[in-house]
This record gives structure tokens, sequence and C-alpha cells, in this order.
């Protein structure tokens, strides 16, 4: 797997920032040669917690001190009451610190996403290099170019620059907790929903569509293929593919200079579930395992769209049904709450003026046939992906990831898409009208 990792930094190293990937059964040792060269000596601020320092931390630290590399241990602090640390500002705040006082020349990250992002984004603010260390499959970060932070209570993905090397042992990933792998392969099974988003909103919203990096997510994708099963028995070499399917995503998304290629309105719904679980002091669960189950709620709207008949959606009607911005704008603040503020410029920067609106809709019903072909190329259907999903164990419904309030579930569907403006299959389903009725009967199926 390293080398069609290897071969795609090197087809696109113009673009991209990770120079290698090492991955297999002792990829800890076999990597330190590659993390040298790539983080020069010095000293190495290696970021723990004490789950990730046991599976990982312990080893990486016995093969530095081998081959006569400085480091330090950092213990990334979790909040107060919580079990694990979280990725926001202050806890970067305290890790870029961290590196300054000990004079470090590099970060590196032994854990997934939250340790990563914090080491990530951190030493990209002090324009030092970081490496990482991956200690579960369970989402598509450790190669991009963005970090998940939590900003006042709202999960934001900022810009930063990539892990410069990126280590992926095997055995360590498939012994990782099976919720995190379940995870990893969620946050990858979106793909039929997530890449019909971004054709539909490159036609009708003008987004930038890469034809390069949609052919990265393609050859991920063919990775996976008959791997669901083999991932709940942890056989390595399911644990091999799904490691690497989830590298080529970051990439993509590194190519793409956007996560469009792996993120559609699905991952709105698992946004929004974040959101309001920090918000209110609600449950939530891993990245991927809420991604699987907007995935399906996703591929349902898509069903009773390309259901539709195009000349039963009335464009006047539509835009003369268009409220107000500031009446639109009252509703966000009793729907959103404490979020509302965080929310409002996202929402005003997706929300049409009755122009826009017009003009997007004519143009769907005029191109309603190509771009519905287009879409279905990539859809799968909501029962083939749930089938799917539920061969690696992988959670199928939003009472499987505690949202046990349907309206809740509800919300996350109806409401997700003002949360970001980008536009997705959630802003279509609204723009048509449907997007209410259609979120009801896919929380009918799905609760
Ligand atoms: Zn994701």
């Amino acid at each position: 797997m390293s080398d069609l990792m290897q071969n795609v930094i090197e087809q696109y190293k113009d673009r991209l920032e990770t120079r290698a990937v090492v991955q297999g059964r002792k990829a800890i040792e076999e990597s330190i040669p590659t993390l040298r060269s790539l983080l020069g000596d010095g000293l190495w601020l290696v970021a723990v917690d004490d789950n990730t320092w046991n599976v990982a931390g312990k080893r990486l630290a016995s093969a530095l001190d081998v081959a006569g590399i400085r480091w330090e241990r950092y213990d990334v602090p979790s909040p107060e009451g919580a079990s694990e640390p979280l990725c926001d500002d202050a806890t970067i705040a305290r890790y870029a610190d961290a590196l300054r006082s000990v004079g470090a020349t590099a970060g590196v990250a032994v854990g997934a996403g939250t340790i990563n992002d914090v080491v990530k984004y951190a030493c990209s603010g002090l324009k030092l290099p970081a490496a990482c260390v991956a200690t579960a499959p369970s989402m598509n970060g450790y190669t991009s170019t963005i970090a998940a932070i939590l900003q006042d209570g709202v999960k934001t993905t900022q810009p930063c620059a990539a892990a410069i090397a990126v280590v992926a042992d095997i055995d360590v990933l498939a012994e990782s907790p099976m919720r995190m792998i379940q995870s990893g392969i969620g946050d990858l099974m979106s793909k039929p929903v997530s890449n019909s988003d971004w054709i539909v909103s490159a036609k009708l919203a003008g987004s930038h569509h890469s034809p390069e990096a949609m052919a990265i997510i393609e050859d991920g994708s063919r990775l996976l293929d008959g791997v669901a099963p083999l991932l709940p028995k942890r056989d390595r070499g399911a644990i091999d593919r799904l490691s690497a399917s989830l590298m080529l995503s970051g990439f993509a998304m590194a190519v793409a200079g956007s996560s469009s290629p792996a993120s559609g309105g699905e991952h709105l719904v698992s946004h929004y579930l974040d959101m309001t679980a920090y918000a209110h002091g609600l449950p939530h669960d891993f990245h991927g395992c809420q991604v699987a189950v907007g995935t399906l709620a996703a591929a349902h709207i898509y069903e009773r769209i390309l259901a539709l008949d195009p000349s039963d959606i009335n464009v006047e009607e539509r835009v003369a049904q268009l409220q107000p911005w500031d009446a639109y704008r009252t509703l966000l603040e009793e729907r959103f709450g404490v979020l509302y503020e965080a929310v409002l410029p996202h929402a005003k920067a997706g929300y049409p003026s009755p122009e826009q609106l017009g003009q997007r809709l004519t143009l769907l019903k005029r191109d309603w046939h190509q771009l519905m072909a287009a879409a279905r190329r990539t859809l799968r259907t909501r029962q083939s992906i749930e089938d799917e999903l539920q061969q690696a164990g992988c959670p199928v419904r939003f009472s499987e990831i505690g949202v046990k309030s349907r309206d809740r579930a509800l919300e996350s569907v109806a409401w997700a898409k003002d949360i970001r403006s980008r536009y997705t299959v959630l802003h279509l389903a609204w723009e048509i009208g449907g997007l209410d009725e259609w979120a009801e009967d896919a929380v009918s199926v799905l609760a």
C-alpha cells in the first residue's frame, strides 16, 4: 500500500505537503529514517494521551531512543470531566506554548483525529514540520490540510499545513477500538452521496470541481471492495486497505483544495450533531459513525429527488415563497439558540436571493436529465449503502449513535444546511421545497 500512496504523493507533489506515508506491520520502527530525514534532527515534541502512549507512543519512544533522536513527551490535557482531549483553541495554544518553551524543532502526534489536529494546527502556525503516528483508522484527516477545531462551541474546519509524514502501523490500527474502525469506513462510505453533492454543486452553484481529486477518491474507493465484512475480524489486509483508502481521501481533499471530494450534506448532519452535543451536553459518536447515518439520510433524499418529475417544480411559486432574509434570520435564532451567532454567517452566505433561486431552479429544470444522470454515476441506493455498513458493524440508525430523540434526528437533517454555505443535496432539497417532508420520511426509516 505504501507504494500506491507514494505514487500519488509523487504525482501531485506540487499540491501535497505530505511527503511520506509509511504503512505496514512494523511501520513505527521502520518509519524512523523517513521521519528523521523529513523532520530533521533537533528536538521533537511527541504529543500523546494515556491511551495513545500505551498503544503506540512507547514503541515510538524506544525506536527514537535507539536511533538517538532527541524527543520530549507532551501529554495533551483533557477538558475537566472529560476522558479524552478535545481539539479547541485552548488545547492548541497550550501545545504551541510547549513547542516554544522546550525549543522544539518538530511536532509529532501519536493519536487519531483530535491529537493529530492539535499538533498539525499548532505546528502549522509556528512553521514547524509535523508528523503523525496514527492510532486508529477512524477518519480521513491524517493526510488532509484542514483541522477540525471547536471554536466557541462550533465545530469549524480550518486550513493548515498537512503532516509531512504519516505512520500507519497496521497492528496498532487493527487493535484500535472497533467503534473507531467502524468510524473510518463510515467516513469513506459517504462517497456515493458526497461525490454526487460535489457534481450537483459544481453545476448549480459553480463550485470548483477537480477531476484529479475525483480520480484519487475512485482509487481509494476501489480498495474498499470486499473490506466491510472483514473489519469486525480485525483482518490485517482489510485494515491495510481501509487505512490506505483514508489516506487517499485526505490527499484528494488536499489536491482539490477543499473538503468537497469527501464531504457533502451527510457531513453536515454529523457536524450538526457535534455542535448541538457540545452546546447542550448531549451525547455524540465518532465522526464517521455519525457520517454513516447522515449518508443514509442523504441517500434517501436523493432517491426522492430522482423520483421527481422536473415539470412539477414551479420556479415562480418557489421564488414567491422564499422568505425575506430577515424573517429567515428570526427563524434561525429560534432554531439555533446559543449557536445562532456562530451559525449566522454561514447561513447568510448560503441563503439565496430571489434572483439566485430563480436562476438555479431554472437551470435545474433545463438540465435535469443530464444532471441526474451525472449524479447517478456515483450514487448508490440507501439500502445498498446500509447493507455494506452493517457488514462492517457500523451504526445505521440515529438511535445507535446516541440520538434517542426523534426531534433531534429530524433537526439534524432538516436544519443542518444552515451551518455551512457549500451547496449540498440538503440545500437542493430545500430549494425545491421538499426538504422538510423528505427529512421527515428519512427519519421515519432511520430513527
Ligand atoms: Zn469525514
